[in-house]
């Protein structure tokens, strides 16, 4: 007798047995085929986890299977491996880990076709042919016109955007003018002239340590200041890759992933490349991840998820920008990709290079351990010099409206010199609070502890943490007078005071709010690009990445919230952030200079960042955590509650600390930052190991008992294994 270990796509932490459907040999299945099963009153889409010859279930109260749907697995064992590691590593239902890494369709249990589009072309008769023929029918000229343009073919979805019907392409196909073929979507493109630099000597060493590994496993930390050309360095390392027919992974965070950067992978490689993220159609990256599958690409370039695509050549991965947090997935699956691919590259033996200006601590405590190689840029490559540093006291110099006379000042400079300047605030819309003069009244959100935001264009109030909105009220809820005011400055008021100031020059806004239209970022990061806009000023969406040659001032507005963060990893952050935006500052041919507006100007950390530099500032962050006992000299883990009452997440919590936990160290419950979040309370508790392993060992068994807790259905948890946020 045998049994099948099928797992599915819900929240659950056991597989479910089954026995096998009619007719079928279940010797012959293999794990990570897909498997249709009657689940309760639904039949759902699972995955096979294994073939069992016992089930602690009596075989005649088990169902059986309905419909194998594979015959191979869908998911290649490599992944499948990945998946069942990250699955026990964070802690995380293996089913919902299994299907929630496939592509839609194929978890909904549709078959991988895969789509090749349909082309269109000119015959030659359609060279042929002068365009003066066809003035009778001008919607076919104008059709034919583009499709010349497009000698390469012009596909359907190229057809909207020129706005040519089918209908029209017929009429010129049965004219012999056009024909349509069948492509695979995803084309290698030829670069005639790839725009190979001579590499500096820094750049050469780096290169040589990655390739001299071959088929290898070792991790490296590209540690090199913004500019330094890392990029260069990736592009060699990928380019050997592809000499031996074998595919590279490319992680980037969601924002740097621009046109302009994929343009530098286009512009480089006679190759195969395609672009995973989340601005994509569900068939787009059913596409992207079929091919992919079966080595029809060669350069996979993707934000977090796509960590887990299929590649069964793989033989290098990259990931930009390593110490970026939004490589940590902060709901449902709690992974973090870089984590993940140093995982796949080990169990797949290949080199995975972190690039970083600003490695983090985890990175820069794994070199000090010999767990990773360091290699170092230290210079800007090309003609740019690294940026000055000057911090304005706004203590003596109050700011007005946000910015400061110093600042104001060194504006007016570097603008009169045909410059671009980038004023940095973290803190999109008019005004953080609206505030009554007299009564004290805040414009507090309802369902959270915290304020809600004025927004100007158009007018409301909005809560950031649950998306509340209401109307603006003209005089205060509780007393009435008039006297309600905003409080503070955001990124849509300092644009209005930008614009006021510097009438002369044009501002734009760079915010979440100002980019929500598809498209629009790229248009506005156009419009810098063609120095059409001078006054720049963005939260840290214009803080990442971007090349801007004639940007030469950034003043960073705000820099106290990070000097005092409740969060342990606040200075960090701060430190990366501070300078990603400063590397913004002087790219090109002109030195750069960033201004720091502070009431804190002696500030420890921020003199530190300033004096010595981060690596320097980063050794005595993690001497600090040494010190304190704080990862990454021990293993996090928290376990979080909320639920519609203040005590109830509190009393799981408790009984929760009282299971059993051996080598666990349980700290708290405590309460959420923000306690209160879009209705619900929300509390803590922080599990902590010495090791990992001791980590990994013991919370299985711990979680085990929680679910047998009588809070346990009264409120809703969820486990962070390594968080990154919200301590
Ligand atoms: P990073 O990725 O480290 O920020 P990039 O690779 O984008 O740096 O390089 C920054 C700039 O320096 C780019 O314009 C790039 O073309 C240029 N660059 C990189 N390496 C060299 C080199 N060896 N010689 C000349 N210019 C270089
Ligand atoms: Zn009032
Ligand atoms: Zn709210």
């Amino acid at each position: 007798m045998k049994f099948l270990k099928i797992a599915i796509h819900k929240p659950f932490r056991q597989a479910f047995d089954y026995l096998p459907p009619a007719g079928c040999d279940p010797t012959q299945l293999q794990p990570g085929v897909r498997v249709e099963v009657p689940f309760g009153r639904q039949t759902l889409v699972g995955m096979l986890l294994r073939v069992t010859d016992s089930c602690d279930v009596p075989a005649d109260k088990l169902k059986a299977a309905i419909t194998i749907l594979d015959e191979v697995p869908m998911l290649p064992p490599a992944l499948f491996k990945l998946a069942c590691w990250a699955s026990d590593y964070y802690q995380h239902p293996i089913g919902e880990v299994l299907l929630g890494i496939l592509p839609k369709a194929l978890r909904q249990g549709k078959p991988e076709s895969l789509s090749a589009e349909k082309c269109w072309y000119v015959t030659s008769d359609g060279w042929k042919m002068s365009l003066a023929e066809l003035t009778r029918a001008p919607k076919q000229a104008q059709a034919l016109r583009v499709l010349r343009e497009h000698k390469n073919g012009l596909s359907e979805q190229a057809m909207k955007i020129h706005e040519i019907q089918t209908a029209t392409l017929k009429a010129l196909e049965n004219k012999t003018l056009v024909r349509c073929e069948e492509r695979w979507p995803i084309q290698e493109a030829t670069v005639a002239n790839p725009n190979n630099l001579a590499l500096n000597d820094e750049q050469l060493k780096a290169v040589n340590a990655i390739t001299s590994v071959g088929q290898q496993f070792k991790t490296f930390l590209l540690d090199g200041v913004t500019g330094s050309g890392k990029t260069e360095v990736y592009f060699e390392a990928i380019d050997k890759k592809l000499k031996q027919q074998q595919q590279v992974m490319v992680l980037v965070p969601e924002i740097s992933l621009t046109p302009q950067s994929l343009q530098r992978f286009q512009q480089r490689f006679s190759a195969r490349i395609a672009t995973l993220h989340s601005g994509m159609t569900d068939s787009a990256r059913l596409t992207v991840w079929s091919a992919a599958k079966r080595g029809k690409i060669d350069i996979l370039i993707g934000t977090r998820s796509a960590v887990f695509t299929p590649l069964p050549n793989l033989g290098l991965i990259i990931i930009d920008e390593s110490h970026d947090t939004s490589f940590k997935q902060h709901e449902g699956f709690r992974y973090h990709a870089r984590d993940v691919a140093i995982f796949r590259a080990q169990s797949a033996n290949m080199p995975i290079v972190l690039g970083s200006a600003t490695p983090s601590l985890e990175s820069l405590y794994n070199v000090a351990e010999d767990r990773f190689q360091h290699l170092h840029l230290t210079e800007r490559a090309g003609v740019a010099n690294p940026p000055a540093w000057h911090v304005i006291n706004c203590q003596q110099d109050r700011p007005e409206d946000g910015l400061t006379q110093t600042l104001i000042e060194r504006m007016k400079t570097h603008l009169a010199a045909g410059n671009q300047v980038l004023l940095f605030l973290n803190r999109r819309g008019f005004a953080p609070v609206l505030h009554c003069h007299d009564c004290g009244w805040s414009s507090q959100c309802k369902h959270c502890d915290v304020n809600m935001t004025l927004h100007q264009r158009p007018r409301k109030l909005c809560c950031h943490h649950c998306g509340a909105l209401q109307p603006v009220p003209s005089d205060c809820p509780t007393c009435h007078s008039p006297n309600v005011i905003p409080k503070g400055v955001g990124t849509e008021q300092l644009a209005d005071v930008a614009q006021r100031l510097f009438p002369e020059y044009s501002v734009t806004r760079i915010d979440r709010d100002t980019t929500k239209k598809r498209g629009e970022l790229q248009r506005l990061v156009d419009e810098i690009h063609a120095g059409k806009r001078q006054i720049l000023i963005g939260t840290q969406m214009l803080a990442k990445g971007h090349h801007f040659p004639k940007l030469t001032l950034v003043g960073v507005l705000q820099a106290d919230a990070g000097l005092f963060s409740s969060d342990f990893r606040g200075s960090e952050r701060l430190g990366q952030l501070l300078m990603q935006v400063a590397g913004r500052a002087g790219r090109g041919e002109q030195a750069g200079e960033v201004l720091i507006q502070t009431y804190h100007p002696e500030h420890p950390l921020l003199q530190s960042l300033i004096k010595n530099g981060y690596p320097t500032f980063a050794q005595s962050l993690l001497q600090e955590r040494e010190l304190a006992g704080l990862p990454p000299y021990c293993y996090h883990a928290v376990l979080q509650a909320e639920a519609k009452d203040p005590q109830t997440p509190f009393d799981f919590l408790q009984s929760a600390k009282h299971c059993p936990h051996e080598a666990l160290q349980l700290l708290g419950p405590v309460p959420a930052v923000i306690a209160r979040k879009a209705g619900h309370y929300r509390a803590h508790l922080l599990v902590q190991a010495k090791t990992r392993r001791e980590l990994m060992q013991q919370l299985p068994t711990w979680l085990h008992q929680l679910l047998g807790l009588p809070q346990e259905k009264k409120v809703r948890w969820k486990l962070d294994v390594d968080p990154m946020d919200g301590l």
